[in-house]
């Protein structure tokens, strides 16, 4: 996802997503390309990237935060509950409490957006579910959910068009960001699981999707990348 493609010195509209170091013609400053630990591309200034850099060392493996979830999905809840209702069976005079509705709303996007083949969007909202699960300590729910979110970003999930016969994958292969890996490690870690039993894990998890949203990139090649990009991180961490 691109956040902006605008010099932060002077506004320079570089039209494109910058290498990971480029000069600014118009103002002549450097500036640097980084994702941020939700995984959006952007454009910052040296002190921005150092401070990015070190919130990925930092490696806070709950993020984004519970309550900016609960942010987030506030208007759709306002916006559908009635709807909410139904998918609950609740009768219109029973309390729903916030948990129970935050998963409904969610559950009920989510099945939007495959409907609508915006897969960007989909792989969002699965992302969101992660500190939701890790907050009542589903370790492993959360894994699974975590790896499946690792898989759509390699597979470049995005927001395709239904009617218009648009796919929602990309056709180049995406990049499994750092942040879901190193929430990746310290989940298994938690649940006491290996660095082979997560690969392991995986592959399960991407077959699910591969079948289910027809993804592009075969669960053993995506397996592959996924292994090596795991390493790379893992070195990070322990450095
Ligand atoms: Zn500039």
């Amino acid at each position: 996802m691109i956040e902006t493609t605008h010099c932060p010195y002077c506004g320079n509209d570089f039209k494109r997503v910058v290498k990971s170091k480029t000069k600014c013609k118009q103002c002549g400053d450097f500036v640097y390309k980084r994702t941020t630990l939700d995984g959006k591309h952007v454009v910052v200034t040296e002190k921005e990237r150092d401070r990015i850099d070190a919130e990925h060392k930092k490696a806070p493996w709950i993020s984004p935060k519970t309550k900016d979830v609960y942010h987030r999905y506030f208007v759709l809840l306002e916006y559908n509950k009635k709807r909410i209702r139904k998918i609950l069976k609740k009768p219109f005079w029973a309390k729903i409490n916030d948990k129970e509705a935050i998963w409904a709303a969610i559950k009920h996007y989510k099945t939007q957006c495959i409907k609508e083949w915006h897969y960007g969007l989909y792989r969002n909202a699965v992302s969101d579910t992660i500190p939701l699960l890790l907050e009542d300590k589903k370790f492993s729910k959360a894994l699974d959910v975590c790896l499946s979110v690792c898989y759509m970003d390699h597979c470049n999930a995005s927001n395709g068009n239904i009617k218009a016969q648009l796919s929602p994958w990309l056709k180049k292969n995406g990049e499994i960001v750092t942040h879901h890996l190193t929430q990746a490690i310290y989940i298994a870690d938690e649940i006491g699981l290996s660095y082979e039993e997560l690969i392991h894990r995986y592959r399960d998890v991407s077959e699910g999707i591969w079948l289910k949203l027809k993804a592009p990139i075969e669960p053993a090649k995506s397996q592959e990348h996924f292994s090596q990009r795991l390493l790379e991180v893992k070195k990070e961490i322990t450095q």
